[in-house]
């Protein structure tokens, strides 16, 4: 049989997830990863909370369900084996009145009908028992829910690939993808090359790429930041693993909780707010192309009209600190402004239809031989492996290689 000669756009958990597994499927395949940063992991996958979720939230059936639920099985056996940090500190969600409570049962509901194991709902007695620091009427426990490091997973996932038939180019950015025929051509500034068969795992940049190489222009990426901040050491037992308000049902982002990582530290946050740069980290970095990217997009106002209330909130906690810690004091009240400082920062690419619709699910668009994930936000981690392994055999069908 002849080499297959396949490509990823992208060295994010997901574009290296997508190549090892083109690798591991054939003997007869060769992977190629463009990535236009100098190192992998640099964005998404460098800059989120750490949290491997376990599928309470997201609607049954949903690709999001169910790569979700797999991705767990696979990140758990592939950080065994390579002796990655894998800490099953366990989350609760907690509930502070009746109205919470309500939604909170529901997704109880929905976790079970995902098929997460071994939750419980908790009294305000047990809840102690398990965050003695988190009040709250209810709370519901997940006990393993866990965390790791993205970027150390992400490593050993590009060792994996390294050491089969793959290669990674750093600084080399995708400027231009066109499909001839049964080839697709990728270029770079310096050089094209051609492919049988290329993917494209570009996050923040998803619908640039995806344009490019001859997709619709919707769904767009909006940039929303988040922001957290490290807990002080002396305040660490506060916390002993994922402390979780019960989600705004206007809202797709978690809200504001308080997350231990892998290495003993403690954040709150994140936030979510509308990022003027899709790949600016600093407080006050600015993109003028992002920026009026989202702000000429019809569908960006037609979200922004309705959700002001949500949007005043968080803008309350982008110029506060004390609003911030406010938002987790709700449920953690021994926590105080001065014992925090001021942490890193992420930025969500978060995929927006013309409509000013929020995508909650996974998106993956293409044609036969060129194929784009379009939309993987949160637990876009978590699902990575998963992810791959329904992507690659997509690819490999859909190109008639399978
Ligand atoms: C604040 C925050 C918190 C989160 N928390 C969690 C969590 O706790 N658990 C969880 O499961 N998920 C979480 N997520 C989501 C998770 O981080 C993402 O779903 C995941 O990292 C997406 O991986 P990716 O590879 O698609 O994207 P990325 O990591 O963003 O990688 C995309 C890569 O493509 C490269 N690229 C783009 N354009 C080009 C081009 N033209 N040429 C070459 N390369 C290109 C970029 O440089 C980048 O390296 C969080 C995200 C954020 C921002």
């Amino acid at each position: 049989m002849r080499t297959v000669r396949a490509a990823v756009v992208g060295g994010g958990i997901i574009g290296v997830a997508v190549a090892r597994q083109l690798v591991r499927t054939s003997d007869d395949i060769d992977v190629t990863v463009f990535e236009k940063e100098d190192r992998l992991a640099a964005h998404q996958t460098g800059h989120n909370s750490g949290v491997v979720h376990a599928g309470l939230y997201y609607p049954p059936g949903s690709l999001k369900a169910t790569l979700c639920r797999r991705g767990v099985e696979l990140l758990q056996d592939f950080a065994r084996t390579r002796d990655l940090r894998y800490d099953e500190c366990g989350k609760v969600v907690v509930a502070r009145d009746v109205d919470e409570l309500d939604r909170l049962r529901t997704i109880f509901e929905r976790a079970v009908a995902n098929g997460v194991p071994d939750l419980k709902m908790l009294d305000a007695d047990a809840l102690r028992a398990v965050e003695p620091y988190a009040r709250g009427i209810a709370a519901l426990h997940s006990p393993h829910t866990a965390v790791v490091d993205y970027v150390e997973v992400t490593d050993a996932l590009a060792a994996d690939l390294r050491a089969g038939r793959g290669r990674i180019l750093l600084s080399q950015e995708v400027v231009g993808l066109a499909q001839r025929g049964k080839a697709v051509e990728v270029s770079t500034p310096e050089c094209s090359e051609s492919f049988d068969v290329v993917i494209t795992c570009a996050g923040l940049q998803s619908d640039r790429l995806a344009r490019r190489g001859g997709d619709p222009v919707d769904p767009r990426i909006v940039p929303f930041f988040g922001e957290y901040y490290l807990v002080k050491p002396h305040k660490r037992h506060l916390v002993q693993g994922l402390i979780y308000p019960v989600p705004d049902p206007r809202y797709p982002f978690l809200g504001i909780h308080l997350t231990k990582r892998v290495d003993g530290a403690v954040m709150v946050g994140p936030n979510a707010f509308l990022s003027m740069g899709r790949e600016s980290y600093a407080r006050r970095a600015f993109s003028l192309r992002d920026g009026s990217a989202s702000v000429s997009f019809p569908g960006f106002w037609r979200f922004a009209g309705r959700n002001m209330r949500v949007a005043l909130r968080e803008s309350r906690t982008v110029l506060s600190t004390s609003a911030f810690i406010a938002e987790a004091r709700k449920y953690v009240p021994d926590l105080g402004v001065d014992d925090v400082v001021r942490g890193p920062r992420g930025v969500r690419a978060q995929a927006m239809d013309s409509r000013g619709g929020l995508i909650d699910d996974f998106v993956i668009t293409g044609s036969d031989r060129l194929l784009h994930v379009r939309n993987a936000p949160s637990p876009g981690a978590t699902s990575s492996m998963a992810i791959a392994e329904y992507v690659v055999a997509e690819a490999l069908q859909r190109a008639d290689l399978a």
